[in-house]
């Protein structure tokens, strides 16, 4: 008689797969088997990488640049994204303070795992990125939900976060503009809560992905600017993803204090080392030919202020929806309580009866809501709205 292999790990039982990359595969798998699928699942740019990025990695490719690189990353990669901290908003930031890591998304999973230990807690706002809750579990620690709901702007009040700590709490995590409802805080609004991480002695980690991307003349914060206690415990992500429609590069920064971000540094040394050597060539070039990644960004920037302003008015014209016009990243989330459905019944039936592919509120910790992202054609978003319209038509009783 053959045993059967024992369990596997804590871990592997416990993790929950991204539900947000789970709508889109389902989406593009009926895409590929023919269907006329409008998917409003996307979490990236539909644009290309701008080409003289793309010319600067294959050019430090055909350079040789195919070695290991130190692990943080190429020193002029670092010295470049410090240098923006300071040009972009007066922070103060030595290379030394800069690890270059694979993915936005390992740098907050790096800095949750620098600053946290089992037992400790850690607050996520919600609605919620999905996968902060599932870093915070896979480094022993618990996460504390507060939700922000339409109400409040899906922004929460420091009395809120005040409200969620404990004795254990270690790390508040922010996220403006946020993923999944594009909500941008004012400054005022990040002082004030900077305050409340300040006076309870809390780590920050202040997930700044979609920082340039921003609307009607919002201005980003980058938080460890609010005030220099708040400087020494933030560490800032953002990265190349988002902003230079480069997701499948996988580059990600982190700029932390130094104690944290040499941790940052070993940590990564020991679990994936450097960033694809010549790909960060590319994001030198995104960083250091200026005039050529403004004038891209401003295009793409113009596409995106488009169809937020055309999706947010169609929406608001559908009996029974109601959504408010987020002034970041690519998403609004729109309220479909009123149809009495939970939203993942709603996302099945709406993709079932019309091909159309949204992500239910409730996979980023909002019931009721549903995140629609208009990364895709102008075509798909008016054919796609459309589609729900004559949806949500059926439901109303
Ligand atoms: C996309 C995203 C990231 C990480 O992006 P990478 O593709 O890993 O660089 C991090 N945070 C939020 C909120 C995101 O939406």
């Amino acid at each position: 008689m053959s045993q059967s292999p024992p369990p596997l790990s804590t871990w592997a039982r416990h993790i929950s797969p991204s539900p947000t990359l789970a709508v889109d595969a389902k989406a593009k798998a009926l895409q590929s088997a023919g269907e006329d699928v409008c998917s409003f699942a996307a979490g990236e740019p539909d644009f290309d990488t701008p080409e003289h990025i793309k010319e600067a990695c294959i050019a430090a490719l055909r350079a040789g640049k195919t070695k290991y690189a130190p692990t943080p990353g190429i020193e002029p990669l670092r010295q470049a994204i410090a240098e923006r901290y300071g040009v972009e908003y007066g922070l103060k930031v030595t290379p030394a303070q800069v690890i270059v890591s694979p993915g936005g998304k390992f740098n907050c999973y790096l800095g949750v795992l620098a600053t946290c230990s089992p037992g400790d807690e850690v607050i996520i706002p919600a609605p919620y990125w999905v996968s902060y809750p599932e870093m915070v579990k896979l480094a022993g620690a618990t996460p504390k939900f507060v939700l922000a709901d339409d109400r409040t702007g899906f922004r929460l009040t420091p009395a809120m976060v005040e409200s969620a700590v404990t004795p254990r709490t270690k790390l508040l995590i922010l996220n403006s503009p946020s993923n999944p409802t594009g909500a941008v805080y004012s400054r005022a609004e990040l002082t004030a809560i900077a305050a409340v991480a300040v006076k309870h002695n809390l780590y920050i980690l202040s997930d700044e992905m979609y920082e340039h991307l921003i609307y009607d003349g919002a201005a980003p914060t980058c938080v460890a600017t609010l005030s220099p206690e708040a400087e020494a415990r933030t560490i800032i992500v953002a990265g190349f993803s988002k902003t230079y429609a480069m997701t499948g590069w996988r580059i990600g920064t982190t700029v932390a204090p130094l104690p944290i971000a040499k941790a940052i540094v070993d940590l990564q040394s020991q679990m994936t080392s450097n960033v694809t050597t010549f790909a960060q060539f590319g994001a030198l070039a995104a960083l250091t030919e200026k005039e050529k990644t403004r004038a891209a960004l401003v295009t793409m920037l113009a596409a995106f202020d488009r169809r937020r302003k055309y999706l947010h008015a169609e929406l608001n014209r559908i009996p029974g929806v109601s959504c408010l016009l987020a002034q970041g990243a690519f998403y609004l989330f729109p309220n479909i309580s009123s149809f009495g459905l939970k939203d993942a019944d709603f996302c099945s039936r709406l993709l079932d009866a019309e091909k159309v592919a949204a992500v239910p509120g409730s996979a980023f910790g909002a019931e009721g809501y549903l995140r629609v992202s208009y990364a895709t054609s102008d075509e798909i978003i008016r054919k796609g709205v459309e589609r729900l319209a004559r949806f949500c038509a059926t439901l109303k009783k």
